[in-house]
């Protein structure tokens, strides 16, 4: 099959890997269309050690499930950490957590930039009919950016700061946005701006975020001087959610986090099925975020495309 290959930090287009086979509990599924995200673009820059196929955020069609053929035919999105089910995270119901973890063309199993790939059954979820595959091929990073509600109280009388308007910051910012919380975030352009406008989140510019007033900030930028800002930007005994990796170690002023009290929380994936309900009742649309789609045998071209700066989405259709 076509699909592109990670090997020593060279990402290339190659026609002659095997076809996946899927093994006990799981579905062999055609990529009907996928996306680029920061995770696949650090992966290329060597950020983590990995040989493969690329790719986690995905909609596809199943074309076949050995142990429950109910399933064959059905369009499908999926979680993108394939778990254990026996050790102690997985048993404490942590299973994204889970310690024998490999996950979706990040870790130990091969990605969906690709024809096929192969998922257990219990990570797939039918794309609700009626969402289009440009919509449903974001419940990835939406159900990332919902993590945030699952871990925090947002309160509808709080007032909240998205560091970071890219990719996740503006699924995180609109989607924080339907909390009836004022909801306001840091841009850097016209279209971050523009993309913000139908959510009715305020758009500030670095030097227009009040300093300690925000009960909840969100840091979706992964750079020290997001993280800087963000909590300049909460108040004492307010809550911090870091919503993006740091390449490398982040030197961060801690002593000040302890004097006023500040609460950071770590967050990753997130639930898909509150992330399914936004698309299906059309509260959140993301496709003004896709800048362009490409075939999989344009996928290098696809990712120095997704690499430039104030591009959101680049997708790859199989
Ligand atoms: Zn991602
Ligand atoms: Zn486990």
């Amino acid at each position: 099959m076509r699909g592109l290959w990670l090997e020593g930090g060279r990402l290339t287009f190659r026609d002659d890997l095997p076809r996946p086979k899927p093994g006990p509990g799981e579905a062999l599924l055609r990529v009907r269309l996928a996306g680029i995200c920061a995770t696949d673009l650090e992966m290329v820059k060597g950020y983590y050690p990995f040989t493969g196929v690329l790719g986690h955020e995905f909609v596809a069609d199943v074309v076949s499930a050995p142990e429950a053929p109910a399933w064959e035919g059905r369009r499908v999105v999926g979680e993108i950490n394939v778990t254990c089910g026996a050790c102690a995270q997985c048993l404490a119901g942590r299973p994204t957590h889970c310690e024998r973890r490999t996950v979706l063309g990040i870790l130990g199993r091969d990605g969906v930039f690709a024809e096929y790939t192969t998922l257990p059954l219990a990570n797939l979820h039918p794309a609700p009919a009626g969402v289009p595959d440009e919509v449903a091929v974001f419940t990835e990073p939406l159900a990332a950016a919902l993590e945030v509600q699952q871990q925090v109280h947002i309160r509808p009388t709080d007032k909240v700061l998205v560091v970071g308007a890219g990719r996740l910051g503006q699924l995180v910012a609109w989607s924080l946005s339907l909390t009836g919380a004022d909801v306001a975030a840091v841009v850097r352009h016209d279209r971050q701006v523009a993309l913000l406008r139908p959510y009715r989140v305020t758009p500030l510019r670095e030097q227009q975020v009040p300093r300690w007033s925000m009960d909840v900030v969100v840091e979706a930028t992964g750079s020290p001087a997001g993280l800087a800002l963000a909590k300049d930007a909460v108040h004492p005994r307010g809550v911090v959610v870091l919503k993006s990796t740091y390449a490398g170690q982040a030197r961060v002023d801690l002593s000040r986090w302890v004097v006023d009290e500040v609460q950071m929380v770590g967050s990753r994936c997130g639930p898909f099925a509150p992330a399914l309900r936004h698309w299906a009742a059309t509260r959140l649309d993301p496709r003004p975020l896709i800048d362009a789609i490409y075939p999989l045998a344009e996928g290098v071209a696809a990712f120095a495309h997704a690499a430039q700066s104030g591009v959101f989405k680049v997708l790859l259709r199989p």
